[in-house]
């Protein structure tokens, strides 16, 4: 077997360790989440956050020491260009929330603008590592878009499951790049049930998203940046809360181990506070989390953010973890919330799509329910592109009015 630079993986329920096999997914004891490990001891005698922090690669691979895949040395293609996104500090928004410190990082700019970028790229790095001869993945849109433009870049063959009431913008990119695409008469959960009986049945390597264990290591890269983009240039007496939007719950997951791994280098003293928000008609990880336990109940998903809508979150214990290990909480928001968020975000020159818009919404929420105050720093992470979901967005603000071609018509529509 080549050497991995990984030790094993962790399944997150029992904590039983597994070899760094070709191709294991959940706990195959009681289908918990599995934690890769990496040999944190190794990393930390070989690599200082100086020498991480001087690094002039301007994507997520700057933090390949950090990562269980190899370089992909495809240079100058999207699989290389993922992540490293960046954070903007609008004063109009701070003033109008009352915020003394306010950071928006928005992973609407990557490659196939969504977050989902971070996940595709590494697991199409793992894909190459073991020789895998298809990727495939259930999605609502976004995942899908990652892995077929990742896969593209990297020569990879890719199928992807999606819904087809996916937003027409989503399943035009996933056609584009040139992946074997297939929609389903059904739920994002029924395509993600179908997806891991079709990669058992065909032998296809698996991206689902908290199935497979290397997406919360691509997406654990936020975190990283987060913490080289606004906690190393900061000193802050208090934690940073970051909201982050959550529907399988893997990104909040991957967030809050790319902290923890932070934490367990000792490169940081105390986490953020991590803030997850659902949709209230899709918050089977809100509802579990206010339970007070880890059991995840199925909900039947209703919302306009699509890339939150899931019935049963697959990540969803390791998700009610994050925000309760952190000093965190979970929040809902309604979709009016969220075309209210987009409106709001707008004038500050951000356009999210509904999915990271609920972020924003939460943290408005937070703050009226005195969550979160004026003197906390806080990150909203803005999770995919305004131009993902045209049709939401519409419905967000007004109608502009159409005149005849000349100044008279200007003139009679301005009153002046
Ligand atoms: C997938 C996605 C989310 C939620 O991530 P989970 O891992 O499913 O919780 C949020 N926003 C956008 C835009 C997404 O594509
Ligand atoms: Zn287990």
């Amino acid at each position: 077997m080549p050497e991995t630079k990984f030790t094993g993986y962790r399944c997150s329920i029992c904590g039983e360790e597994y070899p760094p096999l070709d191709q294991i997914y959940t706990c195959p004891r009681d289908g918990g989440n599995l934690d890769v490990v990496l040999p944190s001891l190794r990393i930390r005698r070989e690599l200082s956050p100086e020498r991480l922090a001087a690094s002039t690669e301007p994507s997520l691979w700057r933090y390949l020491p950090l990562l269980p895949v190899g370089d992909p040395l495809s240079w100058g293609t999207p699989l290389r260009a993922a992540g490293w996104t960046p954070v903007y500090q609008p004063p109009l928004l701070a003033r109008r929330l009352g915020l003394e410190r306010l950071w928006i990082k928005d992973d609407g700019r990557n490659p196939s603008a969504s977050f989902k970028d971070r996940a595709s790229a590494v697991v199409v790095a793992r894909a190459r590592e073991i020789g895998a001869e298809r990727v495939v993945t259930a999605s609502t849109g976004n995942a899908g878009a990652a892995l077929a433009c990742m896969a593209a870049a990297a020569g990879q063959p890719a199928t992807i499951f999606a819904p087809r009431t996916a937003p027409p913008a989503k399943i035009a990119q996933l056609l584009v790049f040139g992946a074997q695409v297939i929609l389903v008469d059904g739920t994002y959960d029924e395509a993600f049930d179908l997806t891991v009986q079709a990669a058992q049945e065909f032998g296809w390597y698996c991206r689902n998203t908290g199935y497979n264990p290397f997406t919360a290591e691509g997406k654990k890269t936020a975190a990283l940046e987060i913490w080289e983009q606004v906690l190393l240039p900061n000193r802050f007496e208090r934690p940073l809360c970051v909201f982050v939007s959550v529907g399988d719950g893997n990104i909040i997951s991957g967030i809050h181990k790319g902290f923890k791994d932070l934490l367990n280098l000792g490169w940081i003293e105390q986490l953020p506070r991590i803030i997850g928000v659902q949709a209230e008609g899709s918050a089977a990880v809100a509802n579990a989390f206010h339970a007070g336990g880890e059991r995840i109940t199925p909900v039947a998903a209703q919302t306009l953010a699509d890339s939150i809508a899931v019935d049963l979150p697959r990540d969803g214990v390791r998700a009610v973890r994050a925000a309760r290990e952190t000093g965190g909480t979970y929040l809902t928001v309604s979709d009016a919330e969220i075309l209210q968020a987009i409106a709001a975000m707008g004038p500050a020159g951000i356009f999210s799509e509904p999915a990271g818009a609920a972020a924003y919404a939460g943290l408005v929420k937070a703050l009226g329910l005195g969550l979160v105050t004026g003197a906390d720093p806080v990150l909203v992470l803005i999770t995919g592109s305004g131009l993902k979901d045209v049709r939401a967005a519409m419905q967000a603000v007004h109608e502009a009015p159409v005149i005849e071609p000349n100044l008279a018509a200007v003139k009679r529509l301005l009153n002046i």
